[in-house]
């Protein structure tokens, strides 16, 4: 458990180990080129800045170094892929694993104390590969380095990428040959659901509870710091709960009243998904491969692939061309993730103490008679849809939280639910608006000029595309229809804001509201069309400053000097397809 902060020289087995991983090295490559930094998994690392200049901050990133460099005192450790399966789409896919993932080491920030686990994504083979060639492009890897400092930056819970190294000797085919690339990310855990997914097809149930118990003890840190006894599901955090050291039998199993720990384990995975996929939910996140093997034990937004940011609204969404049946779409991924949790819940049942879910033969061997395996399914039954609530409650908050702050209100009132956010979204649906600008422009609106309807009207055409309203109803209807709805808002935002003693907003409040939204409401977000002239600059024109700048821009996404931001002509307040439209 201690690996992490013994010396190199003596490096001690994982405590989680044997089957679940296996030692493997980066491939060496040659005169790699460092694309890109950011400062901020830098800082979050305890890196100083200007290390990131130095050659063995370049060869240590590419993977040509393996124990980081002196300086910044990182540690090293002997590399490792995970083994890991998956449900994909729905279907048993078998085992998988880290097929292009390379761990380094993990490395703990003396001074936030969070220890992260580096890796190298496109740094060559690993045993998993399969019949793949265990290398990355440019384009996803330039993608996913940018989407997850971009999503830190919004406050949603992400695995990290600190560098973007570009391969000038490695061609991948893919479609057509493209350049290769890697990007050293970083995350508290790389762990997923399709890890114990793996464990519950070979049947192996002493893994499952040595990694369940490696998840407690070491992830998070002890089993102390998991949620409480489940008293109301608007209000379970960390009440006390069974002391370190307890023997697992004194705590665990069947008994009917308290809480055994592994349910705590398993709610706490439940509820930091809940909060990551109302991140998600508010501010138009689609991560487009929501597999068992793409969700994280810690609730991480992870492995980026056809990812996309919402542009204008439309909840059946998807930005995963082959998802025909539209499973990962916008909507569906608050159910989706519940569905990942389910499973997750069958493997960890016999721990659970809702009876032997492993394999039947298992349960028949204990020789469980009927009416007990009948209790135990019940029990199980009355556990997972226990478990369900929470989910639901712990995510309804958080997204209300989030739309609340979005809305730029202080409170959230349970009519804001239907009159305020439905309606919102309902609006930003019907006439084709964009979803991250909607709030953001909103952000900008004085609430005294929205006083009488004719203002309400005028500020409407702020939420158009740059080409006019959408063909769907005519200019007028809509901007009536936005009108509309801006009238409930500035009701609500004055009976929210306004002292007592007056009945209307003075300025210097509503000016504290318009900056506190400006907050929360990005200003830039990395959308497709964006990615993709960055990905051609770079690729096609050698561009090296515009990554620098979409990822200064992706790190500080609340700035209002993006407004009308403009690289050589091409506006980056994004656009629903094409620029022009803006
Ligand atoms: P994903 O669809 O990204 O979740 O990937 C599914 C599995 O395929 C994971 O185990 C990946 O590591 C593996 N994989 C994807 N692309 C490659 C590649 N180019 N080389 C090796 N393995 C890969
Ligand atoms: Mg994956
Ligand atoms: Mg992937």
């Amino acid at each position: 458990a201690d690996s992490h902060k013994t010396p190199r020289d003596q490096i001690t087995p994982r405590q989680v180990r044997d089957a679940l991983f296996t030692w493997v090295r980066p491939s060496e490559q040659k005169d790699p080129e460092l694309l890109a930094v950011s400062p901020a998994a830098l800082k979050d690392l305890g890196i100083k800045a200007g290390e990131e200049k130095t050659e063995a901050f370049r060869q240590f990133v590419a993977g040509n170094k393996l124990y980081g460099w002196d300086e910044t005192k990182l540690e090293g450790g002997y590399p490792w892929a995970q083994c890991y399966g998956g449900f994909q789409f729905g279907q048993w896919a078998g085992q998988l694993g880290d097929g292009r993932a390379i761990s380094l080491f993990e490395t703990t920030n003396p001074e936030s104390n969070v220890r992260y686990e580096l890796q190298l994504k496109g740094a060559g083979l690993t045993p998993y590969s399969r019949f793949a060639d265990g290398k990355a492009v440019l384009r996803s890897s330039l993608r996913e380095f940018v989407v997850s400092e971009a999503l830190n930056a919004l406050k949603i819970p992400t695995t990290r990428a600190l560098s973007l190294t570009l391969l000038p000797h490695s061609k991948v085919l893919r479609e057509a040959t493209e350049p290769g690339a890697i990007v050293l990310r970083l995350a508290q855990s790389w762990l997923r659901l399709g890890t114990f997914d793996l464990l519950r097809a070979r049947g192996d149930r002493d893994l499952i509870r040595k990694l369940a118990t490696y998840i407690a003890e070491d992830v998070f840190g002890g089993w102390e710091k998991l949620p409480g006894r489940l008293e109301s599901p608007d209000e379970p955090t960390k009440s006390p709960s069974p002391k370190r050291g307890v023997p697992a039998s004194e705590v665990e199993g069947p008994s009917d009243a308290a809480e055994n720990r592994f349910q705590r384990l398993y709610r706490e995975i439940i509820r930091r998904n809940a909060v990551t996929v109302a991140h998600w939910q508010a501010y138009g996140f689609m991560n487009g491969v929501l597999n068992t093997d793409n969700t994280s034990v810690y609730g991480l937004s992870m492995d980026y692939g056809p990812f996309a940011f919402m542009d204008t609204f439309d909840p059946a969404y998807t930005p995963n061309h082959d998802d025909y049946t539209l499973r990962y779409n916008y909507k569906n991924q608050p159910t989706i993730i519940w569905w990942n949790l389910v499973r997750l819940g069958e493997t960890l049942g016999e721990l659970l103490g809702i009876g032997p879910q492993v394999d039947d033969e298992t349960f028949i061997a204990k020789g469980i008679r009927q009416e007990q395996e009948k209790e135990l399914v019940e029990r199980a039954e009355n556990l997972i849809t226990q478990a369900g609530e929470e989910y639901k409650a712990v995510f309804l908050n958080e997204y209300k939280r989030l739309m609340t702050a979005r809305l730029g209100l202080r409170h959230f009132k349970e009519t804001d639910f239907d009159e305020l956010f439905s309606e919102g979204l309902d609006t930003m649906e019907a006439l084709e608006l964009d979803f991250n600008h909607f709030f953001r422009r909103l952000s900008t609106i004085i609430l005294a000029d929205i006083k009488t309807q004719e203002g309400r009207k005028e500020k409407a055409a702020i939420f158009f595309h740059k080409e006019g309203p959408s063909e769907v109803v005519g200019e007028e209807t809509a901007k009536e229809k936005i009108a509309q709805w801006l009238e409930k808002w500035r009701v609500r935002v004055l009976e929210d804001w306004k002292e007592e003693s007056s009945h209307d907003l003075s300025e210097e409040k509503d000016a504290e509201r318009r900056q506190a939204m400006k907050q929360v409401n990005p200003n830039f977000v990395p959308r497709g069309w964006i990615l993709d002239e960055v990905i051609r600059r770079v690729e096609k024109e050698g561009d090296r400053q515009v990554l620098d700048r979409i990822t200064h821009m992706a790190l500080h996404p609340f700035e209002d000097s993006w407004d009308g931001a403009v690289i050589d002509g091409v506006e980056y307040k994004g656009n629903p397809e094409e620029e022009q439209r803006w």
